[in-house]
């Protein structure tokens, strides 16, 4: 386990928020911990509208790498599907968690930090509401700020890649290539 002590100066913490088209189309959110990627799946997306709670489930560690993966997971593997990168960019905790390591934050239950997206910007936070073997369910929502807007929904009016444009489809039909 890591502390803030041993995080080398400018080290960028990272997020991306990956769209992927399962058996459930959700948004898998990932916060970049060291050279992990902590994750969850949110079935309907990040909201933007201020205290709009949006269930965030638990999920594996992906490696670092992951973070720019789009294309299609086989029909024979774990999250079978196609998987774009829909947001990305850089995050911080603040507040009263500015001083913290992410493992510090997930252990408490409950945080706040800043994301620095290109669809997604501002205060967020999460709080975990139940521990189910090794799932755990949290709440994600936006906070009060001047990112906060309830009108926009860039789960439709921004649906693509921001890393290629694409849609799901384009990335679905240009992988079975
Ligand atoms: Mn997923």
């Amino acid at each position: 386990m890591k502390n803030d002590k041993n995080r080398p100066r400018g080290e960028k913490n990272l997020f991306v928020i990956q769209k992927h088209q399962a058996t459930n189309l959700h948004y898998d959110f990932r916060l970049s911990d060291g050279d992990v990627l902590i994750s969850w799946a949110v079935p309907k997306g990040l909201s933007t509208a201020a205290n709009e709670k949006r269930l965030a489930i638990s999920t594996d560690d992906h490696p670092m790498d992951y973070a720019d993966f789009e294309g299609v997971i086989p029909e024979d593997e774990y999250g079978a599907g196609t998987v774009m990168v829909w947001d990305n960019g850089e995050y911080e905790l603040i507040g009263e968690d500015a001083d913290k390591s992410l493992r510090k934050a997930l252990k408490d239950g409950s945080f706040k930090f800043e994301l620095h997206g290109q669809k997604l910007a501002g205060g967020y936070a999460m709080i975990r509401m139940d521990k189910k073997g090794d799932q755990e369910e949290w709440l994600i929502f936006k906070l009060d700020d001047s990112n906060a807007d309830g009108r926009r929904n860039p789960e439709s009016t921004q649906p693509d890649s921001v890393l290629t444009d694409r849609s799901l489809e384009d990335i679905r039909r240009e992988s079975a290539k």
